[in-house]
């Protein structure tokens, strides 16, 4: 065999997988067809958090002149923006690569697929022999199928746009959409989300996603909920987005944030009689092996939760188990997540309804409060802390939050939650005053 391990896909999963192997003694190459970094890096999280830290000054300008500053001259350069965020990943695809060859994986530049004899092939040319074999293909944008979807774009385009649009329908509740509306707003764009439910992010704490959707809208975006396009027709003006009853729209760019879709078009899984799951994503074990015994699968492909930080976990555990064969399964518990939006939502634990559902008796500690930031404005957004609390051992279940910078302070909570502290532990903390998140720490229930 030429490798103890080989990986398709040099994305969070992947990388990470080859490189922790090599480190721990396996002979590792790796197989990707598009840039190092994969999705997070190139066409997700990175350049998202760039787009909306750009986006978020708009925010920050709006309060200045309560504060005393002339703002009167700021410009904005949607190119720059754009020129700077390409210079920055192509910085950090060096920086995979170097990391990669360092550890000692051979790096192929290939697209790596299964033959019909069930051998590992790079671009369908050169075999590849290998011991053990991790796909982290991940995924890509899901497109809806309706008359004029070829003039719609996705998360993947939106970050190279040679222009910025005037007005944009985003099309998608779910967090992608919302970031993308928050992005677009603050940079000036007319922008209107349509989705199927009755609000956004549904699979988020109630509370905290109409939350969010109604500090969205003071900032001006224009939220259609139970409406979905049917046909999008390119017109002089830009594209007139047609909805079920009769009412239409007239944008610049309309943009499907309508889910991901499972990277397996021509990697030959038949050929090696891989099991997938209904949607298209690969089926794995609790070790993430799939029906293949020496084949297994991490991160988005095998869609247990999308995220970077997941497929990361994933990678180490598997390599460990591969190392050791531990006993315990992977756990996704308690995964601190954040939605980059303008305000930021973000959750460690459990949403209400799962609490309910979970615990015979919860307690809930909620505010809503203007921050001291807004006090000397006009504004009246807001900001939502709440806790969620088992009754009878009094251990802090879930905890989310909207406001400024609530993806970064949920990092520090999540390790309170994670680790089982309770309610008491929480009011034993003094507060940091005067901050927003002092709030936590010194909620009462009312
Ligand atoms: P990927 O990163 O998708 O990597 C898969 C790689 O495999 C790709 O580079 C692809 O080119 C390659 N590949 C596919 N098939 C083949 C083949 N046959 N041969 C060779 N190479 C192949 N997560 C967060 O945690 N925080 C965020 O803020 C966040 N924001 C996001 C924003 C957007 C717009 C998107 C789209 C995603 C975001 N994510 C975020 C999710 C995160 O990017 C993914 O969960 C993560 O990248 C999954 O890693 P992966 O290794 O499974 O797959």
């Amino acid at each position: 065999m030429e490798y103890d391990l080989f990986v398709i896909g040099g994305g969070s999963g992947g990388v990470r997988s080859a490189r922790y192997a090599s480190e721990k003694g396996f002979k590792v190459g790796i197989a990707e067809t598009k840039d190092l970094g994969g999705t997070c890096v190139n066409r997700g999280c990175i350049p998202k958090k760039l787009y909306s830290y750009a986006s978020h000054f708009s925010s920050e300008r709006k309060i200045m002149e309560s504060f005393g500053w002339n703002i009167s001259k700021i410009d904005f350069s949607w190119e720059k923006l754009v020129r700077n965020k390409k210079k920055e990943l192509l910085r950090l695809n060096k920086i995979y690569k170097s990391l990669l060859e360092n550890s000692g994986v051979k790096i192929f530049k290939n697209w790596a697929s299964f033959n019909t004899k069930g051998e590992l092939v790079l671009d369908r040319k050169k075999i590849i022999k290998s011991k053990k074999i991790i796909i982290a293909t991940g995924g890509r944008p899901r497109r809806l199928n309706i008359d004029g979807a070829e003039y719609c774009i996705t998360s993947d385009e939106a970050f190279d746009l040679k222009h910025m649009p005037k007005r944009i329908l985003i099309i998608g509740a779910g967090y992608i959409a919302v970031e993308f509306a928050s992005i677009f707003n603050g940079l000036g764009v007319e922008t209107i989300i349509c989705f199927r439910g009755e609000h956004i992010l549904s699979s988020f704490d109630e509370d905290a996603s109409k939350f969010l959707q109604n500090e969205m809208t003071k900032k001006g975006i224009k939220f259609l909920p139970k409406t979905l396009p049917d046909k999008v027709k390119r017109i002089s003006e830009g594209y007139k987005v047609f909805f079920k009853d009769k009412k239409y729209k007239i944008v610049d760019q309309v943009m499907f944030a309508t889910g991901r879709v499972p990277m397996t078009e021509n990697l030959g899984l038949e050929n090696l009689k891989i099991n997938r799951n209904t949607n298209g994503s690969i089926e794995v074990n609790g070790y993430f092996q799939t029906s293949n015994k020496d084949v297994y699968a991490i991160g988005d492909i095998i869609d247990r939760i999308q995220l970077t930080p997941v497929a990361i976990n994933e990678a180490m555990f598997l390599i460990d188990y591969l190392k050791k064969k531990k006993k315990k399964f992977f756990s996704y518990n308690n995964i601190p997540t954040a939605v980059f939006s303008d305000p930021n939502l973000s959750t460690v634990g459990l949403t209400e309804e799962q609490a309910r559902k979970k615990y015979k008796k919860i307690k809930i500690f909620k505010n809503e409060f203007r921050p001291l930031k807004l006090s000397l404005t006009k504004f009246n957004e807001k900001v939502l802390i709440k806790l969620i609390v088992d009754a009878s051992s009094d251990k802090v279940v879930g905890l989310h939050f909207v406001g400024a910078d609530a993806g970064e302070i949920i990092q520090g909570f999540s390790v309170a939650i994670v680790n089982g502290l309770k309610k008491s532990d929480f009011d034993k903390t003094m507060g940091v005053h005067p901050s927003t998140a002092e709030e936590i720490v010194t909620l009462k229930s009312k």
